[in-house]
């Protein structure tokens, strides 16, 4: 099922998500469903758990261009990381909006896959940023947080002007 995208100012996303305990049938339905609802358009990346009003701690991400690299994280949590990466960033949550953001360049991370198996992995570039954007989701944080006030201005007026168009 595709899942309808909180938007922001939505209070949901600011919301701290609860860690899964244990992979049941309602666990396994929505990672199902994040999935779907990412696959839903070529563009996405990322969708974190929070971003459809459920706040386990859960995203799912594929960076490949073909979009047949999924990746699930449960639990997710950043062990180490380094370098330094800017890229342009934009979020479900957020249509329209977008702007250059800084983050690590690499990063190393546990996690739960979708059986609840755990993983260790390090990512680097693009997928080591959507990684931590995700993660931020579970957090509460937006990557509009990590801007200075003019250019928070300047995203979320090109989200005004994108509403606006595709009304
Ligand atoms: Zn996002």
């Amino acid at each position: 099922m595709i899942l309808k995208i909180l938007i922001y100012p939505d209070p949901k996303l600011r919301h701290k998500s609860l860690p899964v305990s244990n992979i049941d049938e309602d666990i396994t339905v929505l990672v199902g469903d994040l999935f779907e609802t990412l696959y839903s358009d070529s563009n996405n990346c990322g969708l974190a758990a929070p971003q459809v009003g459920r706040h386990h701690r859960i995203t799912v991400i594929d960076t490949s261009e073909k979009g047949n690299d999924p990746l699930c994280l449960i639990n997710p949590e950043i062990l180490e990381s380094g370098g330094l990466f800017k890229g342009l960033e934009a979020c479900l949550s957020l249509p329209g909006a977008y702007e250059e953001i800084q983050r690590a360049e690499w990063v190393r991370f546990r996690a739960q896959d979708r059986n609840g198996k755990p993983y260790e992995m390090k990512v680097e570039g693009l997928l080591a940023e959507c990684v931590q954007h995700e993660i931020d989701h579970l957090d509460g944080i937006l990557f509009i947080d990590k801007l200075s006030s003019l250019r928070r201005k300047r995203a979320l007026n090109r989200m005004k002007k994108y509403l606006q168009k595709n009304k």
